[in-house]
């Protein structure tokens, strides 16, 4: 299963923020799509950082609900991990173990086109295991 199919499938677009807006419209945001973590992006596309909610508890916790007044820039993290669409659900796991972290901007020619997060992994690797094990069934049973 590569990233290209799990993108054709949930569709490639991405909720992204600009580093001057607040912590406050980036919670609103994450709330009102439902997601865990916006992208800010250069203007040529290419990701120039990445704010997840667990930043924003971080900046909550160090200075209180003034915090939600900081801008984004000084809570996004800078050096993002992406990857491209042709990596495999299991080297996006990977990438994901060994960053600690829970999404994963996908990006073609440099620029941002997509997302994957740890939700998209579950369902994707469920359905493979579900997969795997029906046809091992069918295989013992046939
Ligand atoms: P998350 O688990 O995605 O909520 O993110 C945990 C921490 O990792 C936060 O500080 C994020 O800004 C950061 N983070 C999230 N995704 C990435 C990524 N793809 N590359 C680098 N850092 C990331």
């Amino acid at each position: 299963m590569s990233v290209a199919r799990i993108l054709n499938a949930k569709g490639r677009a991405v909720i992204t923020i600009s580093e001057d807006d607040t912590l406050r419209v980036a919670t609103r945001l994450l709330a009102q799509h439902r997601i865990g973590a916006v992208v800010i992006v250069e203007a040529d596309g290419s990701v120039r950082g990445i704010l997840s909610e667990r930043d924003i508890v971080r900046a909550l916790a160090e200075g209180g609900g003034g915090a939600l007044d900081a801008a984004v820039s000084a809570h996004m993290t800078r050096r993002v991990v992406t990857c491209t669409a042709d990596a495999s659900l299991n080297q996006v796991m990977e990438i994901m173990t060994a960053g600690k972290f829970r999404h994963v901007p996908v990006t073609v020619d440099g620029r941002l086109d997509g997302m994957i997060s740890i939700g998209d992994v579950v369902k994707y690797r469920l359905a493979q295991l579900e997969h795997e094990s029906a046809s091992l069934r069918q295989y013992i049973a046939s």
